[in-house]
């Protein structure tokens, strides 16, 4: 056993107590566990900002100086507690708002300290918020040490007995007791060449104490390079493998169907985009193995039409198809525009959704079980047990995010031998780093271009101040027949509030907007679903010009006529979303329109969503500017991907070391799928050992 597998609690320096508390606290098992928590950031013992060149916008910063004095402020919640730091250019306020006990305890007015934080400003007076604070120590142990590496730590662990300095020498120990042997290489040596990468061990010790700038950026690279290199093979491998074992009907016939559509009844020619996107899923259905495509596309980009072509391409081939959508709303659209299509053809379609009940449930039931229904589009009540059929080829479902995986597998049982191909459509647009990753393992197709003679949407930003000429805007439009979206936001945790602001928003449209002149909808979530269909039915038809809702509206909805999109407190949506809702005008010939409504005070996060939005309509520009915004982890769908919990790696960051290593993992796998060869043993060993862990891991947890 290497001395990596020893528990943590027989490390020196640590026993039961502060061991238990590491397990707890960081899922600090091992001594190994220990070294494979990186440091996230590391005091450079070298480089200080002089207070007196502090600036608003100086963001990060570290100082060195002493502490003149420590005060309590204020009582109840206000209480907080002042400090004032001075180096030999001035003077600046450290504030903490918690913490009060724990700093008076700690901290001593007189002493010099490194304190690190980011600089904010208050009433044009520079302070540092929550500083990190450090004692200038004298360390003989360490002279040449410039950088210091600070780690992840919780409260707890800080008061308990591992503080920073604490931790650090507990890596230390450890290091100092392995030799290479510990942490054998597990790249393979062609590679190491080709990127100059220092070895695993060198990495693993530079990682926690740089000697300099160039080793560090040298571990972190290779580092960042391993994590996403297995990744991406054990990604790719479970695709090859899936690849081998999923048999699936062969659609061999491009036949009569979808022949007679294409050529006499498509109603307009097809984007180069969805011609090669046909294309790449008519051989994937011809090629006997069970499809499994993700068809990622800009909103309003022609999903709909791929679908249908392939569901063609099933009938043909003797099979049923389904095709299931998020909202009733959705589905009923999408069955409209389906048969729209289909108008001139002899092709049996039916709606299945919750309110279709008795007599006709039971008849389109027996129908799909019979075989006599070909394309059935619904909801969630397409995944019921009653609902069987004859021969299931092809499930096609639309924003896949709202759907689970586990949801999809009930689709998937309903058809034998084999389970039927499916096709999930997304109008999200995910970064390519993101997709690579995330859908590592199903193949993509995207369609990145919009159908011919669409206008650019042109996006303002308007705030209170503007409201009258909102209004006014507004007449213009309406006078030219078009119609208008007004959306307010709705989150559960305010659900009550965001009512009511949507009420009042409908009284206030109402009183520009009269009748009989004006006729206006308004929709959300808590009306009954007769209610909610009445009023959009109102809106598609055109009776109404003003459509104010909650972003029910966001998924899919296509009125054409609609131009003008009003987003009332924007700075309440995410970018995704908002490039979600901009996509429901922009669908016709005319110019439209999309108005960001704000109040005059924005975060400088809000302010720069808002910003993108008005800079740019492409979505995977959006998708990647949100990526950088938020983090992955909080693009829709990732969170309980728990594959992205990476270490060191930052998807949004990192995009050129992830393309790297994917193209390294894909040459290996092509030359050696299995990795049996000799030189590939040392990747086999690191994957089962991943494995091994993840397994434990479960166990554990
Ligand atoms: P989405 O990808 O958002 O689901 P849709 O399938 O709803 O997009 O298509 C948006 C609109 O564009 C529809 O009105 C559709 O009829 C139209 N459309 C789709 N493909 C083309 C094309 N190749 N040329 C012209 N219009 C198209
Ligand atoms: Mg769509």
């Amino acid at each position: 056993m290497s001395t990596l597998d020893n528990p943590i609690e027989y490390l020196k320096g640590v026993g039961p107590v502060k061991g238990e508390l590491l397990k707890k606290e960081l899922q600090i098992f091992t001594q190994g566990d220990l070294l494979f928590h990186f440091p996230y950031r590391y005091v450079d013992r070298t480089q200080f900002h002089r207070i007196a060149d502090l600036r608003e916008d100086s963001g990060f910063v570290q100082l060195r100086g002493v502490l003149r004095s420590l005060d309590t402020i204020g009582e109840g919640p206000r209480k907080r507690m002042i400090g004032r730091f001075r180096d030999a250019s001035g003077v600046i306020e450290l504030v903490w708002f918690t913490g009060v006990t724990w700093l008076q305890k700690h901290l001593s007015v007189g002493t010099e300290y490194v304190a690190f934080g980011r600089i904010n400003a208050f009433r044009d007076q520079l302070n540092l918020p929550h500083p990190e604070m450090e004692p200038v120590s004298a360390d003989p142990a360490q002279p040449s040490a410039s950088f210091d590496p600070v780690y992840a730590s919780t409260d707890k662990l800080n008061t308990k007995g591992v503080d920073m300095k604490t931790r650090r020498r507990l890596v230390k120990t450890v290091l100092e007791k392995i030799s290479a042997q510990d942490l054998p290489e597990n790249l393979p040596p062609r590679w190491m060449e080709q990127f100059r990468f220092p070895a695993r061990f060198q990495a693993i010790q530079n990682i926690h104490f740089p000697r300099n700038q160039q080793e560090l950026d040298a571990a972190r690279n290779r580092l960042k390079f391993e994590e996403l290199f297995f990744l991406q093979l054990r990604i790719l491998q479970l695709k090859l493998r899936r690849h081998a074992a999923s048999k699936g009907y062969a659609f061999q016939h491009v036949g009569e169907c979808f022949n007679t559509f294409y050529h006499q009844h498509l109603p307009f020619e097809l984007t180069g985009a969805q011609k090669r996107v046909v294309k790449e899923i008519r051989q994937d259905l011809g090629s006997g193995r069970q499809m499994n495509r993700l068809l990622q596309g800009d909103v309003g980009s022609g999903k709909t039409m791929v679908a249908l072509l392939c569901m063609l391409i099933a009938l043909d081939n003797g099979f049923q198809t389904c095709m299931m959508a998020p909202t009733e709303i959705l589905a009923q659209q999408h069955y409209a525009a389906i048969t729209e299509y289909l108008r001139d053809m002899e092709v049996e379609t039916a709606l299945l959704t919750g309110n279709v009940k008795g007599k006709k449930r039971e008849a389109i039931l027996q129908r799909l079980r019979e075989g006599d229904i070909h394309i059935i589009v619904g909801t969630h009540a397409l995944l019921e047990d009653p609902v069987e059929f004859q021969r299931l080829g092809l499930a096609i479902t639309d924003e896949q995010h709202r759907f689970g995986v586990a949801q999809r597998a009930r689709l998937w049982a309903k058809s034998r031998p084999h389970p039927p191909h499916v096709l999930v459509m997304t109008a999200t647009p995910i970064p390519r780093t993101l997709a690579m990753t995330l859908y590592g393992d199903l193949d993509v197709s995207v369609i990145d271009e919009l159908p011919p003679g669409r206008k650019p949407i042109q996006t303002v930003h308007r705030t209170e101040g503007h409201r009258l000429r909102v209004f006014g805007f507004m007449k213009e439009e309406i006078a030219k027949g078009r119609q208008i979206y007004v959306v307010y936001p709705l989150i559960e945790e305010s659900e009550k509030l965001d009512l009511q602001n949507l009420q009042e928003g409908y009284e206030a449209v109402s009183r520009e907007f009269p009748p009989p002149q004006y006729q206006i909808s308004i929709l959300h979530g808590r009306m009954k679903p007769a209610d909610k269909e009445f009023e959009m039915q109102r809106f598609v038809k055109g009776q109404t010009q003003i459509m104010v809702a909650t972003t029910v509206i966001e998924v899919g909805v296509n009125v054409p006529n609609a131009s003008v999109m009003i987003v009332e407190n924007t700075d309440r949506f995410g970018l995704s979303q908002l490039h979600q809702l901009r996509g429901r005008v922009g669908r016709g010939a005319e110019q439209s329109f999309c108005i960001l409504m704000t109040g005059f005070k924005l975060s400088n996060e809000a302010r720069e969503r808002i910003q993108t939005m008005v800079r740019t309509n492409d979505g995977f520009e959006i998708a990647e500017a949100d990526l950088k915004l938020r983090g992955p982890g909080d693009i829709e769908g990732t969170r309980q991907s728990g594959i992205l919990n990476l270490r060191l790696a930052d998807l949004a960051r990192d995009g050129r070391i992830l393309q790297t290593a994917r193209e390294v993992a894909t040459r290996i796998l092509e030359q050696d799928p299995e990795l049996a060869l000799p030189e590939h043993q040392p990747l086999r060993r690191q994957l089962e050992a991943e494995t091994k862990a993840s397994k434990a891991w479960v166990r554990i947890s």
